[in-house]
């Protein structure tokens, strides 16, 4: 027979000890049984990408230890696995922390009402936003559309992200007998080896979430303003992969960043640094009021655009083989090590979505299957920014031009030398666009266009033109 006060705690995405309001509340009932369920039933287009089920393998293994072992594991619907497991067990009660992707919205609202009918005890957290998104609205009610007023209007003039809270000091795990699988079931590891240079990357769990946030504010918070667009700098926080899975809680960040300068918010830097978060906070909010956001339009004119369909032209984005270094070395940088700069991600969805008039989802889909931080709700919302499409987004006709970035942001090019060894002796005056160099500059830097590394497959100048014409057909 369970204890009278025992619970079910269900971890989704919130992989960690620390400052989990569903642990808190359960270890607080009394007993706890941890579960986790792949869910396989529901989403039916935004299942998990390649390098996500990598990094989930490791930080369920994490977590796993973390709790000694005794996190029980399922595959399948919760719809029907939660209901027999409390069945099962007896327990009368379940806890878990909110997610907000449309098709989790729907499945919890519709698992809690059923377990309500069986008058089951359900209680959901936030342990995922720093403001629910329903909470933030203009004064008529209505949801924001633009950044600055929804963060600096509505987000900073309500009560402060709570803080975090430590992890319980008694939790008391159940062992019921029951028919869950193990890890490997869920054949979440990719059966060839491509993942070698992201695992010495990446430290997938809690404890190294909390590493990377002490090394950030140890190292580079102080200078992140100007930092942040460098790339090679890698001074920014590298959290996006441990918030995503739940690592860490953007609360934890948040007060952690504000202790670093003594909460002196008119520091630039601390400001900056938050009011990133905040675009986090943003993209979930665009999400959560226009679920539609992954797959339609933000703004309807442009389903008009006159997309192209270059399969040849895509495949070489994709494999970073464009021709132009500074897409090329973000493309590869992505596929080595599941992760792209910000400014780079910027740089290379320019290119697709206006030098190479690719529709935004081929963009947002590579994105969904390599990056290990791909969230449905920022690579969406981000992906909408970049096209021009979103809400507040950047207008369409400002078109990166990679070179002059590549310019400003990676000056000696060393970024670009990192990922595309072939341009390593090409002098800092052409890194950023080898096909103006001289043959015998090319010559002595042991490069031959088009054979070691390729001509550009479009003329920048060229397509920034058709771009902005074939926006001029939508701009009414
Ligand atoms: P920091 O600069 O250290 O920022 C701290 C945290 O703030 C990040 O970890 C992240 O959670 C959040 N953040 C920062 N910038 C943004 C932003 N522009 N939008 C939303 N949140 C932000 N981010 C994802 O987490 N998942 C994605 O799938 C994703 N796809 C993107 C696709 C495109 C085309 C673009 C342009 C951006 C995308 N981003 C995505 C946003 C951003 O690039 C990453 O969050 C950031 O590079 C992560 O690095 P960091 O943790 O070092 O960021």
């Amino acid at each position: 027979m369970p204890l009278p006060q025992s619970c079910l705690l269900w971890f989704r995405q919130d992989l960690r000890l620390t400052d989990n309001p569903a642990l808190v509340a359960a270890a607080a009932k009394g007993s706890i049984l941890p579960i986790y369920i792949y869910d396989t039933a529901h989403p039916k287009q935004w299942q998990m990408g390649a390098a996500s089920r990598w990094w989930l393998h490791h930080s369920l293994t994490a977590l796993d230890q973390s709790i000694e072992g005794h996190l029980r594991i399922f595959m399948g619907d919760p719809l029907k696995i939660i209901p027999e497991l409390l069945n099962q067990t007896g327990i009368r009660s379940i806890v878990w922390n909110r997610c907000y992707e449309p098709w989790q919205i729907q499945r919890d609202t519709q698992l809690k009402k059923q377990l309500l009918e069986d008058e089951i005890e359900v209680e959901s957290f936030n342990g995922t936003l720093l403001w629910e998104p329903w909470k933030i609205h203009k004064e008529d009610g209505s949801p924001y559309k633009v950044f600055t007023p929804y963060y600096r209007r509505g987000c900073l003039n309500a009560p402060e992200p709570r803080r975090p809270s430590k992890a319980p000091q008694k939790m008391k795990w159940m062992h019921p007998r029951l028919n869950d699988t193990c890890l490997s079931d869920l054949a979440l590891m990719p059966t060839i080896n491509w993942y070698e240079q992201i695992a010495a990357q990446w430290q997938p769990g809690e404890a190294g979430a909390q590493e990377h946030l002490s090394r950030f504010i140890d190292d580079n918070i102080q200078n992140y303003k100007q930092g942040r667009d460098y790339p090679n700098l890698k001074s920014t926080s590298r959290l996006s992969p441990h918030l995503h899975f739940g690592e860490i809680s953007p609360n934890t960040v948040w007060h952690r960043a504000r202790q670093a300068f003594n909460s002196n918010i008119r520091n630039a830097n601390l400001d900056c640094f938050l009011s990133e978060l905040g675009w986090r906070e943003f993209s979930y909010y665009q999400l959560f009021h226009f679920p539609d956001l992954p797959e339609k339009n933000f703004q309807e004119k442009f389903d008009r655009f006159p997309w192209g369909k270059d399969t040849a032209a895509l495949k070489a984005w994709q494999k970073g083989q464009t021709g132009v270094p500074i897409v090329d070395a973000g493309m590869r940088e992505l596929w080595q090590t599941g992760y792209m700069h910000n400014r780079v991600r910027m740089i290379v969805g320019s290119f697709l979505v206006k030098n190479l008039l690719q529709h935004w989802s081929q963009g947002e889909q590579w994105f969904w299957d390599c990056l290990v931080d791909a969230d449905l709700a920022s690579n969406s919302a981000s992906w909408q920014w970049v096209a021009g499409s979103g809400a507040d987004a950047a207008p369409y006709f400002r078109i990166f031009n990679p070179v002059t970035q590549g310019q400003k942001f990676d000056a000696n090019g060393a970024y670009v030398r990192q990922y595309c060894p072939e341009l390593s002796e090409v002098p800092d005056k052409f890194i950023h666009c080898p096909w103006e160099a001289s043959p015998n500059v090319l010559q002595q830097a042991g490069l031959e266009l088009g054979v070691d590394y390729p001509k550009p497959i479009v003329d920048l100048k060229a397509s920034r033109q058709r771009a902005l014409i074939a926006f001029s057909q939508i701009k009414s």
